[in-house]
């Protein structure tokens, strides 16, 4: 059964079914994964199809930025960088710790460099530093090494990357921040915002006037700690770019990539037939649903004004295909449908990015918000590789295999009902592979 047509039976039923859905979502990790990422990696482009129809002010920098914009977490080839940025795309989101992505990007800027703004961020091992001068050294040797790589000299945007309290006072940092701005290495800076604690991190950035561009944690579910916060620093001028705003993308893991529609022959078909036998499967309405689903949180983010842009993580021409649509649009009735239905299907699955409820409550202070966060990049993402880089930089005694021998009081004081003690015993399993 389609997923659309599922949505069209009751509300519990709908939710029995969810389980199914659920059930199916660890069999994509599979060898037919890499079939079909290579599909979409190289189907054709549409070429004139899709245009970013819409750009806003990026708070008050004077650059009016693509309200869809390009999150380069989990790119392989840039070409697809290149046909965004030809559709009207102008804002890149990148990192160190997005592994071939700065490359990839720099390969794009030798032609491109004016048309578009780029941000990269602090590489996160920078923190890992025995002492002050140390810690400076780091931050300049990261910023070295992101120019090198974007083949620029240099970043429209600079940011600390997952900023938390401790990171967002770093006077080292600031003084890196400051002396690269007068040598003309970066023009603006800033920080991403998803850690456990989100609210209250995102606070402090009123403390400093001469950052400018704040990437929260942002979707129909995860707004309410920061929405004031977000209307209050964009009228002081500050760039407001939404990132996570899929809310955990669990569609893109929907069983139907599994047995149906691809069929039970599947495997035992040639490469070509595979090929025409995804493509039917592309215009399949579990597919549509998966389309029309991400242009709903995309509307609903962009339908309020404070946002200047959105960066949600493209890894094919399909990607820009589908995504760019939703560019200039409204968000409708419909477009609420589709996110209800999804949340239904989410509710006690979704670990809210940047929530700390039940943090306080576990004896051994395992960061579940985190390592729930890394497990989505994992099984959601596809991203393998970062889930399992970032979780290996936890200590040990922050792993999830500490859940084990635990009564689990985290348990009750989760308002979503997520199995957390499993979830993590399961994520360290899975996470820990390569550590
Ligand atoms: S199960 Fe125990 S150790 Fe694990 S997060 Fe909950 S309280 Fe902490
Ligand atoms: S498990 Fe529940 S309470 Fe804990 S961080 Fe996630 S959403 Fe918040």
């Amino acid at each position: 059964m389609s997923l659309k047509k599922l949505i069209k039976i009751s509300r519990r039923e709908f939710l029995k079914k969810a389980k199914t859905i659920f059930a199916g979502v660890a069999v994509f990790a599979s060898g037919k994964d890499t079939i079909i990422k290579n599909f979409f990696v190289n189907r054709l482009p549409q070429g004139d199809k899709v245009k970013i129809k819409s750009y806003r002010n990026l708070g008050n920098t004077g650059f009016k930025v693509s309200d869809i914009s390009f999150g380069a977490a989990h790119i392989t080839d840039g070409a697809v960088v290149r046909y965004a940025v030809d559709c009207g795309v102008n804002y890149i989101d990148t990192a160190p710790i997005y592994g071939q992505s700065e490359r990839l990007i720099g390969e794009v800027l030798k032609e491109k460099r004016k048309e578009v703004f780029i941000a990269t961020k602090f590489n996160q091992r920078a923190w890992r530093a025995k002492n002050s001068e140390e810690l400076k050294k780091n931050f300049k040797e990261s910023l070295e090494r992101s120019l090198k790589n974007l083949r620029t000299d240099y970043v429209d945007a600079l940011l600390i990357h997952s900023a938390s309290e401790s990171r967002m006072k770093s006077e080292e940092m600031h003084e890196v921040f400051e002396k690269a701005k007068k040598e003309g290495k970066v023009k603006y800076s800033g920080a991403s915002f998803h850690s456990s604690g989100m609210g209250n991190i995102v606070k402090q950035f009123f403390n400093y006037d001469s950052m400018k561009i704040l990437t929260p944690a942002y979707n129909y579910l995860n707004n309410k700690d920061v929405n004031e916060d977000i209307k209050s620093l964009s009228e002081k001028g500050k760039a407001i770019v939404a990132m996570k705003v899929r809310m955990g993308a669990y569609l893109e893991r929907l069983p139907g990539w599994d047995k149906q529609p691809l069929g039970e022959d599947f495997e035992s078909l040639s490469l070509n037939q595979k090929r025409s036998r995804m493509i039917r499967f592309v215009d399949d309405s579990n597919n549509k649903f998966t389309m029309d689903f991400n242009r709903s949180t995309f509307k609903w983010v962009l339908s309020n004004p404070h946002v200047s842009t959105l960066i949600p993580s493209f890894r094919t021409f399909y990607d820009v295909d589908t995504f760019l649509p939703a560019s200039g649009e409204k968000f409708g009735y419909r477009d609420k449908e589709n996110l209800d239905n999804y949340i239904a299907l989410v509710w006690n699955q979704y670990c809210r990015i940047g929530c700390d409820l039940c943090h306080s409550y576990c004896p051994k202070s395992v960061p579940v918000n985190d390592i729930l966060r890394f497990q989505m990049y994992y099984e959601n993402y596809g991203d393998r590789r970062m889930a399992v880089n970032e979780y290996s930089d936890l200590p040990k005694n922050k792993l999830g295999d500490n859940c084990s021998d635990c009564d689990a009081p985290c348990q009750k004081y989760c308002p979503y009902g997520i199995a957390i003690k499993e979830r993590l015993i399961q994520s360290h399993k899975t996470l820990s592979l390569n550590c």
